[in-house]
């Protein structure tokens, strides 16, 4: 056993697979635990927008991912009201970044890759069917008691990642409140197989539609397409499924074209964030960390920078080249990127797809098209992802970027302190 190298990780969602695969890589032992038998498999993220494309060129699964996912270029959002079409071009960006693009696939994917990369390295263990229970930690380890088909077990590690998604029973163990609130609306996630390409849908779509919004984008080149809306709370999940064909009648372009709906699932959406990311010998990562609508991708894009910055701060500590005031700059970093950027953009991307106001909706039109016409705002826009990936640590952080954040400069995004987390 390497002492100060242990590491176990609760969760196999993208954020905890992918630190697993970047703590071992610097020669950590990592046992990464899950209560599921497998990878999940429901509709969830596939957007990697370029923020996200640049971690997976670090961590080098860049190019598998080229090889899997479908490139997108382009962003639209389309204004029914008027039958405009709002667009961003990711081409705009040659030549400023290697990352000028998107690509699509679903999240389980990206799961799969990083898995098979990480159990071919030494020192590294997935356990399936393994759930969480408690923790109990000391100055200088954590006992991680957890439950199996076999019974109880617990395991020994120098540090442990909650990643293991928004209900973290990691967080609710630690004590530490999920501070925000919960949107009304239930969000519908279908898979649909139907030809968009052939209607000049863009591979990232927002319609933005009052009660018929909608967010559409390619999931693979094999024609299956991310078609997610909203849906009253009050239903049951199955009179949401039920709703599915009449929902599509108003959302497709051709209701009458071939479509062939593969997999739905509806969930409820938040804003919140946990109060601290690190208690102790314990961080919290991905939606565990911070719970956020899916409209601009802005929940799983943030839990693979939590992750990069994970294998920084918390790699260097393991490797000894980091003391662990690093994993407090890891904590302070990323609930301010959440809060003052992934937060706020999410709100406002809902907001200007459910715009039920005819007035704003036309604002929210001439704002797009003057962006359009300025190719300098529209590479400020698209660069914007770049924002979430925080500053980097360094020793003397809260001397210098917290006294400026708490000067109100220095930071980036709207707001500083980002402790207002209300709508
Ligand atoms: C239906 C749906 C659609 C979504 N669509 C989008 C989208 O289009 N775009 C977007 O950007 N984001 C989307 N999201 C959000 C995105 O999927 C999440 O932000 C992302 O999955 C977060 O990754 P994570 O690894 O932090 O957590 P998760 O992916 O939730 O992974 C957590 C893991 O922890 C495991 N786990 C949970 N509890 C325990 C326990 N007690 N013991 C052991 N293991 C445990 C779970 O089995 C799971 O494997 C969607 C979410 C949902 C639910």
């Amino acid at each position: 056993m390497s002492k100060g190298k242990r590491v176990v990780i609760i969760g196999a969602g993208p954020t905890g697979l992918v630190t697993a695969l970047g703590l071992a890589r610097k020669g950590a032992q990592v046992t990464v635990i899950d209560r599921e038998d497998d990878i999940l498999r429901w509709p969830r993220a596939m957007v990697y927008l370029p923020s996200t494309l640049k971690v997976l060129d670090e961590i080098g699964l860049l190019e598998r991912a080229k090889e899997v996912g479908a490139y997108g270029y382009e962003f639209n959002l389309r204004f029914p009201l008027t039958g405009n079409i709002g667009r961003l071009s990711y081409k705009d960006l040659e030549g400023l970044t290697p990352y000028a693009y998107n690509l699509h696939f679903g999240q389980d994917i990206l799961a799969e890759i990083v898995l098979k990369e990480f159990i071919a390295l030494p020192g590294t263990e997935i356990c399936w069917k393994t759930s969480f229970d408690s923790i109990e930690q000391s100055n200088d380890c954590v006992q991680v008691s957890v439950h199996t088909t076999n019974g109880p077990r617990i395991i020994e590690a120098d540090w442990v990642v909650g990643a293991d998604g928004a209900r973290s029973s990691v967080r609710k163990d630690l004590g530490v409140d999920f501070e925000g609130f919960t949107w009304e609306d239930t969000f519908m996630a279908t898979n649909v197989y139907y030809d968009f390409d052939k209607y000049g849908y863009a591979p990232s779509t927002m319609v933005a539609g009052a009660e018929n919004w909608a967010v559409i984008a390619k999931i693979n080149d094999q024609g299956y397409w991310r078609v997610a809306y909203g849906e009253d709370s009050s239903l049951s999940e199955q009179e949401r499924v039920a709703r599915i064909p009449e929902r599509y009648k108003s959302l497709l372009p051709d209701p009458n074209a071939p479509c062939e709906m593969v997999m739905a699932n509806s969930y409820r959406v938040h804003q919140r964030s946990a109060t601290t990311y690190r208690v102790g010998r314990v961080m919290l990562a991905g939606d565990a960390a911070h719970a956020t609508n899916p409209i601009g991708g802005m929940g799983f894009t943030s839990g693979v920078q939590d992750a990069d910055t994970l294998i920084k701060c918390l790699g260097g500590v393991i490797t000894g080249e980091l003391s662990e005031d690093a994993l407090d700059w890891y904590s302070y970093e990323r609930r301010r990127c959440f809060l003052e950027i992934a937060n706020p953009t999410a709100i406002e991307f809902k907001r200007r797809t459910q715009e039920r106001d005819p007035q704003k909706r036309l604002q929210d039109e001439a704002n797009m098209f003057a962006l359009m016409a300025d190719k300098d705002m529209c590479r400020q826009a698209l660069f914007s992802t770049f924002s979430l990936t925080g500053r980097g640590y360094r020793p003397d952080w809260r001397e210098t970027y917290l006294v400026d954040d708490q000067a109100g400069k220095g930071s980036q995004g709207p707001g500083h302190g980002g402790i207002n987390i209300q709508k």
